[in-house]
């Protein structure tokens, strides 16, 4: 599995260091908001488990999974929800929590679900930015690391499925997609 990487970009340690600054702000602007933290699965359940030992004020969490890009390194466009949340949103404070952005069209979606259910506010926080692939206009309230346009993987980020249990994040050998 290693042996399929051709170069790590972010260590564990530089992670949990950006993780750290990310639950630093958020513990403060959340104060007093008792905020529903949800995760967009599956990408984000490393950096969800991560981030809210991170963020120290009370908080509930909740999971929601979309269909974005199936085993394509690309976006197809079309979101689904394939796993909804268990609890209801209205008049609350939602942090969703996104592993990467790319086009933005899987939380411009989600956005647009959670105000037609009348979310209080909602904010963005994402591990991993791609501004320069964006096809929607959205930004993160809370973003990590911005990225040059590379497909990654690890840290729970996968390519048809695999290497999500990588705990560092990298780009996969050419080879790799073409067989
Ligand atoms: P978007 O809708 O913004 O184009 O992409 C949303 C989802 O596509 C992300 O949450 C993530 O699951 C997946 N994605 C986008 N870029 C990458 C990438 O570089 N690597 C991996 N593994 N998934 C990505
Ligand atoms: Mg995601
Ligand atoms: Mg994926």
């Amino acid at each position: 599995m290693y042996s399929d990487i051709q170069e790590v970009l972010f260590s564990e340690e530089q992670i949990q260091e950006k993780i750290k600054e990310l639950g630093e702000k958020l513990s403060n602007d959340f104060e007093g908001k008792n905020p529903l933290v949800i995760c967009v699965l599956k990408g984000a359940f490393i950096f969800m488990a991560d981030l809210v030992k991170q963020i120290r004020v009370p908080l509930e969490l909740d999971f929601m999974a979309v269909s974005s890009y199936g085993q394509s390194t690309k976006s197809s466009g079309v979101v689904k929800i394939i796993k909804d949340l268990d609890v209801p949103v209205e008049g609350r404070h939602i942090l969703i929590v996104e592993d990467i952005i790319d086009s933005g069209l899987t939380l411009s979606y989600l956005i647009d679900v959670l105000e037609r259910r009348n979310a209080k506010t909602i904010s963005v926080v994402a591990l991993f930015n791609k501004p320069a692939r964006r096809t929607v206009e959205l930004e993160p309230d809370y973003a990590g690391y911005v990225l040059p346009d590379e497909f990654i993987v690890g840290y729970g980020l996968d390519y048809a499925e695999k290497y999500r249990n990588l705990p560092f994040v990298g780009i996969l050998k050419p080879e790799i997609y073409t067989t």
